[in-house]
């Protein structure tokens, strides 16, 4: 490995002159990504969480991108996983909160209620100070805590799950949402689950995907759904796709689903207008 344990949680680069290719094209990335910290060219896309029953909007996860200079808009997949190796997650994850919250914000005064969600690296949820950037950030803002869900995933919860239950109880203590994301991928016993100061489990789209033809991954989107509202959990569904997934999530019990189905990540201006279009009811007077 290239970096000490010491190093790696110091979040330090250190550059080793035997790095091949592969190392030095991930350093000019976090290079270029200190920039694009300073120049303000993270942006998030917002995608509808919407309730399989009612069709109401129950909230928005904020998805963060990179409009880079030269490559176009990048996705999370092609800079979060070098990202999480650094200390860099962090400005990234306080950037992220802070565009999401000023959105759910500018919303706000808009009349549109809409509680945001942002993902968490599994190194954040470790760091003793985040709940109090993430409360610092709510009152910058003027945003009630009760607008706020992170998501995060079960590894997150694995390592070190001592440090990350006490994160999390500080947070729900403070009224924030926390919901773990990818359910199913990692390896939560029902054990584990239970003891954990979570709101919401979000079934990985993997296991959503095939629900139709596939007879093991429904028994297994069943039981997940049946141990979430067992545990007092509302349960979502990522990466619906299409009405049937839809019809049999519903039949299933499942609260909430996202999904290409009921909208993409979306920029904010675009959001609005999907949103007011959808809910005339919530347009102000
Ligand atoms: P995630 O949190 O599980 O987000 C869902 C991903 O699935 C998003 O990809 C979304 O665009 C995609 N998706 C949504 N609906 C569908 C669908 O119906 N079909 C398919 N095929 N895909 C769908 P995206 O935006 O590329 O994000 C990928 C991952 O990057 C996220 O997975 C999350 O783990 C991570 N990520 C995104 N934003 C942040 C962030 O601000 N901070 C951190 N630490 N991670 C982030
Ligand atoms: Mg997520
Ligand atoms: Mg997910
Ligand atoms: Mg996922």
């Amino acid at each position: 490995a290239m970096y000490t344990a010491k190093e790696r949680q110091s979040g330090v680069e250190v550059y080793d002159p035997a790095a091949d290719g592969h190392d030095r094209g991930r350093l000019v990335l976090l290079s270029e990504f200190r920039r694009a910290l300073a120049q303000g060219d993270l942006v998030v896309h917002f995608q509808p969480k919407v309730a399989l029953a009612t069709g109401a909007v129950t909230g928005v996860e904020a998805l963060v991108r990179w409009a880079h200079p030269t490559r176009g808009l990048l996705g999370p997949g092609e800079f979060v996983p070098a990202v999480e190796r650094t200390g860099l997650i962090e400005p990234l994850t306080d950037r992220v909160l802070d565009l999401a919250l000023a959105q759910a914000r500018a919303w706000a005064a808009q009349g549109l209620e809409v509680p945001v969600a942002v993902n968490l690296s599994a190194r954040s949820v470790h760091r003793g100070d985040l709940p109090d950037r993430v409360l610092a950030a709510l009152a910058g803002h003027g945003v009630p805590a009760g607008m706020l869900c992170l998501e995060l995933t079960e590894t997150a919860l694995l390592t070190e799950p001592e440090r990350a239950r006490d994160v999390l109880t500080r947070l729900r203590a403070a009224g924030i949402r926390i919901s773990i994301d990818d359910f199913g991928t990692g390896y939560s016993s029902m054990g584990r689950i239970r003891h954990l100061p979570v709101d919401e489990i979000k079934i990985d789209r993997s296991y959503v995907a095939a629900l139709a033809e596939c007879a093991e991954d429904a028994a297994l989107v069943r039981s997940a759904i049946d141990l979430g509202h067992r545990l007092g959990l509302t349960v979502v569904a990522e990466g619906v796709e299409d009405d049937g997934t839809a019809a049999s999530l519903q039949a299933l019990g499942c609260d909430v689903g996202q999904g290409y189905l009921f909208g993409r990540p979306l920029p904010a201006d675009e959001l609005t207008r999907w949103l007011t279009g959808r809910r005339p009811a919530a347009l102000p007077g």
